[in-house]
């Protein structure tokens, strides 16, 4: 079948198949195709249209981004090693010098945080909004070479031999055959499931995180955040979440908020609570009820989070194929790091993929090359430490975790801080005693503070 030229740049916006200044035959055969546009499938194209590999890169959204949201702290270090300095042309919102973590009470926040203006130079972490980020990131895979496809699903991984071939698309002859697929579909990957590698998520291996983006004007959010020009702040809490396993956020854009909650889903199933609920008892917390005060919600959305950690990660590859990012579950929930870790990932993908084309090798013995390279790096290493943080949340005690623990370290601390003629001595014993009543004893408490170590240090 052969097609009319699509321009560079130009969004496809029918079922033709798109191809970059010349014509495009739709039973081509590629060196590599990708599938999803996002962090992971995005690096992934990058690195092997680098590297002199004939890539396409399949998107099912109008274009990258248009599907894709996250709280979101972009890390430099990791697409650095893919785009030197890409921060001079990326669309980033505010580069990061404050990182705050709340532990809410009802109506009472105990604080913790960090600001250095030494995250300016060199940056350490940016915000960002996916819809303009994701587009630029794929826009520099198609300047490398990578042949955007985009309003395409791929509905299928062609099967020769029990090796992967190609993959079915939804358009008219949708079939692109290529040497390696490289899995990029994100925390639902259909594809990973249809391999057999990985099953659907139990609800205790992802959490529902939905977000507001709330429009302030830019001084008002300076000033609220002591912030100057492009500086930016990051608010994580935890607490006041109906007694369950979340992590909310609220972050400093130029000229929004992203505010917005995840939640475990096991626990939004046992409490029958629904996420907007959580969001809404959030936005009513006096602590952030007056940062947020007088904003328009522009957008709300909602999207997964595999949250399962080093368990849940499925096999990297086979003959083939590999497979990355959220896919793969490589996500540092504690951490809230996904984005670096998907763009490792297909960095690695990509890197491997251009060996096995050296050597006319695309086994799962040469592609395992990739797996190896994923144990070698922090991905790994990271998501072994905290290891057992997935069993601690799953042993149900999101209650006493997330909502009575947080209240009891408020109550202990305005106990302690209250100046009010009562001896000190008998203040810290009120005080440890709201934190033991509420773990069941001193033993219960000590108990549960070396879980808590062991699960952060596996
Ligand atoms: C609310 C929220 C807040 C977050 N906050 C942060 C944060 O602050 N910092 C951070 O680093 N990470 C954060 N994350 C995690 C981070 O967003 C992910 O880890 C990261 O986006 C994973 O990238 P990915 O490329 O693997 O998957 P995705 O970003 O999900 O991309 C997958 C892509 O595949 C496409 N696709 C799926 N199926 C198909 C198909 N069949 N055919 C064609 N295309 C398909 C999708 O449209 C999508 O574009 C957050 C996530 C959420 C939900």
């Amino acid at each position: 079948m052969r097609t009319t030229v699509l321009q560079s740049g130009n969004l496809p916006i029918s079922k033709m198949w798109p191809r970059i200044g010349d014509e495009i035959v739709a039973d081509e055969r590629f060196d590599a195709v990708v599938v999803g546009a996002g962090p992971a499938g995005t690096a992934a194209a990058y690195t092997m249209a680098k590297g002199g590999l004939k890539v396409a890169l399949i998107e099912r959204g109008e274009f990258p981004g248009a599907k894709n949201i996250f709280g979101g702290v972009l890390y430099r270090k990791q697409l650095e090693d893919l785009i030197p300095e890409f921060w001079k042309e990326a669309p980033l919102e505010r580069t990061i010098v404050e990182q705050r973590l709340w532990i809410l009470g009802g109506d009472s926040a105990v604080t913790f945080g960090h600001r250095n203006l030494k995250y300016k130079e060199p940056p350490n972490c940016w915000t960002g909004l996916r819809v303009k980020f994701d587009q630029w990131f794929a826009g520099k895979a198609e300047q490398a070479g990578a042949i955007p496809i985009y309003e395409t699903v791929v509905t299928e991984l062609l099967l020769e031999n029990g090796r992967v071939v190609g993959v079915r698309t939804d358009r008219e002859d949708g079939d692109l055959r290529a040497n390696i697929v490289v899995i990029a579909d994100g925390v639902n990957s259909l594809l990973g499931k249809s391999l057999g590698i990985h099953r659907e998520w139990r609800p205790d291996e992802v959490s529902l995180a939905v977000k507001e983006v709330i429009a302030l004007p830019k001084q008002t959010i300076q000033d609220r955040f002591n912030l100057e020009d492009d500086e930016g702040c990051t608010i994580e809490f935890v607490g006041h979440m109906h007694g369950m396993a979340g992590l909310g956020f609220l972050y400093t854009n130029q000229d929004t908020l992203s505010l917005g909650v995840g939640v475990m889903v096991s626990d939004l199933r046992n409490k029958r609570i629904k996420p907007y609920e959580v969001l809404e008892g959030i936005k009513r917390h006096p602590m952030i009820q007056r940062l947020i005060q007088g904003g328009e919600v522009k957008e709300y959305s909602g999207h997964l989070i595999p949250e399962g950690g080093l368990d849940s990660m499925p096999p990297l590859a086979g003959d083939g194929w590999m497979i990355c990012g959220d896919a793969a579950q490589m996500v540092n929930a504690v951490h809230r790091e996904g984005t670096n870790l998907a763009v490792t990932s297909g960095r690695l993908a990509g890197e491997t993929a251009i060996a096995a084309h050296a050597k006319g090798d695309f086994s799962a013995a040469a592609l395992d090359e990739y797996t190896k390279a994923v144990r070698d790096s922090f991905i790994y290493k990271d998501l072994k430490k905290y290891r057992g943080v997935h069993g601690l949340l799953a042993m149900g005690a999101s209650d006493l975790l997330f909502e009575k623990f947080p209240q009891a370290l408020n109550d202990a601390a305005y106990e302690m801080l209250l100046v009010d003629g009562v001896p000190k001595k008998v203040k810290q014993k009120a005080a440890v005693g709201h934190l033991r009543d509420v773990a069941g004893g001193n033993w219960k408490l000590l108990r549960l503070a070396l879980k808590g170590w062991r699960a952060m240090n596996g």
